[in-house]
């Protein structure tokens, strides 16, 4: 990514920032196209590979990198037109070197090796969870035999889920673009293993959803029916509906409307879910799906 976006730079219209990482790795956010609409479009957790490779596809075409200049030709010009698009393509890279593996597809990691991966490994009983919460001190647990790679570490001793914590260089990196751009549309692709299930694709609406505003509630909703549409259309498995995720759950609800809400009252924030790690759905679908969920969003919002 880092070699890309290097040959990427200096490409007409495109801005590069740059947000480093207390382990000394860049978040970069690449802004392309300087029309009225503005969308934001970032992959929060590094164990969710998909989205990622969906940015870097994205930002070729929209560059017009290499043989991407000629078969895109139409849609980049329409694109740069109408839109100013960032795409953060990892907002955690350094959770990212930290995979023990450099791929993986579900053929070779079985999901209960690569869950411990996801939030770390127990210190205490091996072969457990290590916790998912919002931050953590190394000096006031028991060290994980292995620190998840969804987790960005801060400071010396101190870690955060990216998706959950203003702290993190997910959140910090949008704060300081949307100062300026103040971003319409904000779409995060994720991916999760859909377990006992035969659907490969999901959407999730704000955890506020019922507390929006009408018209936002309205939005929210119609955006989701259209990438909804789009999925099954190339022959995806989406759940029957887009859905607010943790409704049953008030802690986690309010652990979520406490960073999401402000944000979701004032723009269309959407959550993709596309499968990872399972041969039911290979890579290039992954990325072909997330790729789809970026598009039709790009229409939507024309
Ligand atoms: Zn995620």
């Amino acid at each position: 990514m880092e070699a890309l976006v290097a040959d990427l730079e200096g490409t007409p219209g495109l801005r590069v920032d740059e947000f480093p990482q207390y382990n000394g790795r860049s978040v970069y956010a690449l802004t392309f196209g300087r029309g009225e609409k503005r969308l934001f479009i970032s992959r929060p957790h590094a164990h969710e590979p998909a989205g990622a490779a969906a940015c870097m596809e994205l930002a070729k075409a929209l560059a017009g990198w290499r043989d991407y200049g000629v078969r895109n030709a139409a849609w980049r010009a329409w694109v740069l037109a109408h839109f100013s698009i960032t795409l953060v393509p990892d907002a955690n890279p350094g959770g990212s070197v930290r995979a023990p593996v450099e791929f993986w597809d579900g053929t070779e990691i079985a999901n209960e090796q690569f869950f411990l991966w996801m939030f770390g490994e127990s210190g205490e009983e091996k072969g457990t969870r290590f916790p998912r919460v919002d931050a953590w001190d190394m000096r006031e647990v028991v060290a994980p035999a292995l620190i998840g790679i969804a987790y960005e570490q801060l400071e010396e001793f101190l870690y955060v889920e990216p998706n959950r914590d203003y702290r993190s260089t997910f959140f910090r990196s949008f704060f300081a673009l949307d100062e300026a751009a103040a971003y319409d549309v904000w779409l995060d692709l994720h991916q999760t293993e859909f377990l006992n299930s035969d659907r490969n694709t999901a959407l999730f609406l704000p955890t506020c959803q019922d507390e929006l505003s009408l018209a936002m509630q309205t939005e929210h909703l119609s955006l989701t029916e259209v990438i909804m549409a789009r999925w099954r259309q190339a022959g995806a498995r989406p759940r029957e509906r887009a859905e607010i995720p943790y409704r049953n759950n008030d802690v986690q609800r309010n652990l979520l409307n406490a960073v999401w809400r402000p944000i979701s009252e004032r723009m269309v924030h959407i959550v993709t879910e596309v499968q990872n790690n399972n041969p039911a759905t290979p890579v290039e679908d992954q990325v072909r799906l997330q790729i789809l969920a970026v598009l039709a969003t790009l229409e939507w919002m024309a």
